[in-house]
C-alpha cells in the first residue's frame, strides 16, 4: 500500500483500542501524518461487554465506528486491516490492506484470551474480547433457556440452566453477578415448563479469592453479596477439564451447558516481531519513556506492554486507564519531538484513579484514592465513571436510558437470539427459531 508521503513523519498505529485511539486523538494537530491501522472498524468499550453478553445493552451502545472518531482530524486516515507482521529494520508493517511504512510506530494491539496450553477448550468455553464474543455468549445464555424449556428429562433441563465462568476476576464477577439476577429476576415469568430461578451460576477461581487484583476488602465484599445473590464459588479451584457437557476441578465434575472463560489473555503475537525482550506473560519490556529496547521510534502501549510506573516503581495494571495514559504520553511526546528535535524524553507516570467492579443491580465495589467502599456509593460511583469514558454523547444518553429502564422494570432491552454468523443486531433476528436439539 502506498503511503502519501508530505514530508511530515509518519506515525502509523496498531489497533483502535483504549491506548491506540487515545494516541490518535492526541495527535489531532500534530505536525505528521496518522495512520491508524484496526482489524475492526469500531472501536469497543470493553468494560461494558459483559453487558451485551447478559443482554443489557446492544453492540452499538458501547461501540464506536473509529473512522467517525477521527472524522475531524485531518491528518489521519484510518485503514481497516490486519495486521501480521511488522519489519522494524525496514520500518514497515505487513498487513492485509498491504505494506505500510512508518517513521514511528505506536504498537497498541491489546491482548486476547488465553487458555494455559488448552486452546482445545477454547470451543467448549469461549472468552470474551469482543463485541462477536459477547453476542456468541449472549445467543448460547438465551438458547439455553429454551433448551431447558424443551427438555425431554430433569438431567438435562437441569444441565441446561447451569452456568459456569471460569476466572473470578472482574468480568468474571460482573458476569455471574448478572447471569443470576435475568435467572432469578428478569426472565422467570418469560417460561412455562421450567423455574429459572432454579438455574445455577458458578463462579471458579485458581486463586483464594474473588477479584483478585483488587484489595482484600473489595474481595470479601463481592464474595457476600454473590454468595447472597446465590452464586455458587469455588474457590482454590483450578479447572482441570473442560468439555462440551460441563467443566472438571480436579474430582468435582460440574455437569453444565454453558461455560465461559474469563481466566486470563495474553498479549498480540505481534510483540514477538520486534525482537525484544518480553516478559514471562509475553509482554514487551519497555523502556521507561515507553519505547521498545533499541528501537527509540517504536512504542508499546496497552495491555501488551510491561510498564513499571517511573514515580512508584510499580507495575501498571493491565486496564483501560492505563491503556488511555499510555497513549496520551506518546502523543505528547511525539508532538514535542516533532515541534523541535531536542530534549531527552519524560519518563511515563502512572495516575491511579482506582478499582471498579459491578456486582449487580445497586452493587459494587471501588477503591479510589485507597479508600475501599461497596453497595450503592460504589454502584453510582461506577456507573458515573463507564459512562463518562464512553465515546460519543449518543452511547452515553443509550446507555443511561437502558440502565433507568433496566432499573425500573426490570427489564433487559436486547434479549434477542441472533443468527450464527451475525455480529449485526439488525440482522439475523429470529422470532420463534427452534433451538439446537
Ligand atoms: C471483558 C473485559 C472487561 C474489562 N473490564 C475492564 C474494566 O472494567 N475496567 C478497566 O479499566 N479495564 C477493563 N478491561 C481491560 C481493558 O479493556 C484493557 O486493559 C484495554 O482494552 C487495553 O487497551 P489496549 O489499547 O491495549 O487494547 P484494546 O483496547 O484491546 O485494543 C486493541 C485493538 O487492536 C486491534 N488489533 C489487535 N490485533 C490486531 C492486528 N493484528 N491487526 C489490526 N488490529 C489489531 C483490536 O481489534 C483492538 O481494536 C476489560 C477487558 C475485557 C476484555
Amino acid at each position: 500500500m502506498g503511503t502519501q508521503h508530505s514530508g511530515r513523519p509518519r506515525v502509523v498505529i496498531i489497533g483502535g483500542g483504549f491506548a491506540g485511539l487515545t494516541c490518535a486523538r492526541g495527535l489531532a494537530r500534530a505536525p505528521v501524518e496518522v495512520t491508524l491501522i484496526d482489524r475492526r472498524n469500531h472501536h469497543v468499550f470493553q468494560p461494558l461487554l459483559y453487558q451485551v453478553a447478559t443482554a443489557m445493552l446492544s453492540p452499538a451502545d458501547i461501540s464506536a465506528p473509529i473512522r467517525r472518531v477521527v472524522r475531524h482530524q485531518r491528518n489521519t486516515s484510518v485503514v481497516l486491516g490486519e495486521v501480521h507482521e511488522i519489519d522494524p529494520e525496514r520500518r514497515v508493517v505487513v498487513s492485509d490492506a498491504g505494506e505500510i511504512a512508518y517513521d514511528i510506530l505506536v504498537l497498541g494491539a491489546g491482548a486476547r484470551p488465553v487458555y494455559f496450553g488448552h486452546d482445545e477448550w477454547a470451543k467448549c468455553a469461549p472468552g470474551l474480547k469482543t463485541v462477536e464474543d459477547a453476542l456468541e455468549i449472549r445467543r448460547e445464555f438465551l438458547l439455553a433457556f429454551e433448551r431447558a424449556e424443551t427438555a425431554r428429562d430433569e438431567d438435562e433441563r437441569r444441565r441446561e440452566l447451569t452456568f459456569v465462568i471460569v476466572g473470578a476476576g472482574p468480568t468474571g464477577v460482573e458476569l455471574a453477578g448478572a447471569m443470576i439476577e435475568i435467572a432469578r429476576e428478569v426472565v422467570p415469568r418469560d417460561f412455562r415448563n421450567i423455574d429459572t430461578r432454579s438455574a445455577r451460576v458458578v463462579l471458579i477461581e485458581a486463586g483464594d479469592r474473588v477479584l483478585p487484583g483488587f484489595p482484600a476488602r473489595n474481595s470479601e465484599h463481592a464474595d457476600r453479596d454473590l454468595r447472597r445473590m446465590g452464586v455458587e464459588l469455588r474457590l482454590a479451584s483450578p479447572v482441570t477439564e473442560i468439555d462440551e457437557r460441563g467443566v472438571a476441578i480436579e474430582d468435582e465434575r460440574i455437569e453444565a451447558g454453558n461455560v465461559i472463560w474469563a481466566a486470563g489473555v495474553e498479549p498480540s503475537p505481534l510483540t514477538r516481531d520486534l525482537g525484544t525482550p518480553l516478559d514471562d506473560r509475553g509482554r514487551v519490556e519497555v523502556e521507561p519513556d515507553l519505547s521498545v529496547p533499541g528501537h527509540p521510534e517504536i512504542f508499546a502501549v496497552g495491555d501488551l506492554a510491561r510498564v513499571v510506573d517511573s514515580a512508584t516503581g510499580e507495575e501498571v495494571p493491565g486496564m483501560a486507564p492505563g491503556a488511555m495514559q499510555m497513549g496520551r504520553h506518546i502523543a505528547r511526546l511525539i508532538v514535542r519531538e516533532a515541534r523541535s528535535s531536542a530534549g531527552s524524553r519524560r519518563p511515563f507516570e502512572y495516575r491511579d484513579k482506582g478499582t471498579l467492579a459491578t456486582i449487580g443491580r445497586g452493587r459494587a465495589v471501588a477503591t479510589v484514592w485507597g479508600r475501599a467502599f461497596s453497595g450503592w456509593p460504589a454502584w453510582l460511583v461506577w456507573a458515573l465513571v463507564h459512562v463518562f469514558y464512553l465515546i460519543g454523547f449518543r452511547n452515553r444518553f443509550m446507555v443511561m436510558l437502558e440502565w433507568a429502564w433496566a432499573y425500573v422494570t426490570y427489564k433487559r432491552g436486547a434479549r434477542l437470539i441472533t443468527g450464527e454468523d451475525s455480529a449485526d443486531e439488525g440482522v439475523g433476528w429470529e422470532w420463534g427459531r427452534s433451538p439446537r436439539q
